[in-house]
């Protein structure tokens, strides 16, 4: 993180856009226990397309679901969801949607649903770990989705998600060769959320073979594989830098730890 409040989010922003990076911006928590908390996670993002647009910042906006209250009831998470994305078409942003544990799934698309039949400039999560998740490709194919892809980062039983490395390594990139074609003939956005060079390294190979050369963007997270990041965007590559911000930091990443041991070991490696 580059700080704790959303003025240390913006200067990292204007400083990445300096390097011809994009942003994605995004407040720390997740499921909170009443409405009003909920609608002022809403206003403080509302606040957020503000900023970026006074500051003329190529920046996004993502969201957890469980953050605008999806626990706390469905329909007001829904407006709010709604509210936000009309605020990003009006500001010339974009709203994204986490995808969070797989509870939340079913949820999370039927409001994906919603948002987009609304209108364009939102987009969602998909994780390649879950089982379902090819299915659920098919499913929002027919709606012109903007999808960014990832691996999956909760700690899910084998029931729902693959759990070797290798085979959720192999269905992001089935998934993304699909996804590719969708792009290639304008049928989906398509944005591939790792840092796993090798796997952007086949993924572009694909986009050139598919014709989806140039029709997707690379996120990946504030303050990992930064000089890669900056190596893709000499080689013509369009990338966004997901810059989390928020006081709640500390109980969300010991959360983090504790549902994912091997994210300790991903820590540990970055000091060094
Ligand atoms: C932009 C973006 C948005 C995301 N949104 C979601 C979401 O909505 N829902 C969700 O479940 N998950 C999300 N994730 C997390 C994702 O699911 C993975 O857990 C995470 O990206 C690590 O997987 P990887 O694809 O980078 O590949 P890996 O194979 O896990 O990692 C590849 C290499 O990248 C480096 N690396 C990866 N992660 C880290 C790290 N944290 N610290 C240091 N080095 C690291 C390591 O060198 C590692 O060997 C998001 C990730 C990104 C980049």
């Amino acid at each position: 993180m580059p700080g704790e409040d959303l003025r240390a989010a913006l200067g990292a922003s204007g400083e990445l856009a300096t390097a011809g990076l994009g942003t994605v911006l995004t407040q720390l928590g997740e499921q909170v226990r009443s409405g009003a908390e909920a609608v002022a996670v809403r206003d403080h993002y509302l606040e957020v397309f503000d900023q970026l647009r006074e500051r003329f910042l190529p920046a996004h906006v993502s969201v957890k679901l469980t953050h605008l209250g999806l626990d706390v009831g469905r329909e007001a998470c829904s407006n709010h969801v709604l509210a936000l994305a009309a605020k990003a078409r009006e500001e010339g942003s974009f709203l994204w949607i986490d995808m969070e544990e797989s509870r939340y799934v079913d949820a999370t698309l039927e409001i994906y649903r919603r948002a987009r039949a609304a209108g364009a400039g939102v987009g969602v999560c998909l994780q390649a770990y879950l089982q379902r998740t090819p299915q659920d490709l098919t499913a929002l194919l027919p709606l012109a989705p903007a999808i960014r892809l990832v691996k999956g980062a909760y700690n899910e039983s084998a029931d729902v998600a693959l759990r070797r490395k290798k085979d959720v390594d192999a269905q992001y990139f089935t998934l993304a060769v699909r996804l590719l074609d969708a792009a290639a003939t304008g049928r989906a956005t398509a944005v591939f959320g790792t840092h796993d060079l090798r796997l952007l390294e086949r993924i572009g190979e694909q986009g050139v073979a598919r014709g989806a050369g140039g029709r997707y963007e690379v996120h990946m997270l504030y303050g990992i594989r930064t000089a890669e990041q900056r190596a893709l965007v000499a080689a013509g590559m369009k990338v966004r830098v997901l810059i989390s911000y928020g006081s709640h930091w500390f109980a969300w990443y010991m959360r983090r730890l504790a549902e994912r041991p091997a994210n300790v070991w991903f820590v540990i490696r970055s000091l060094f």
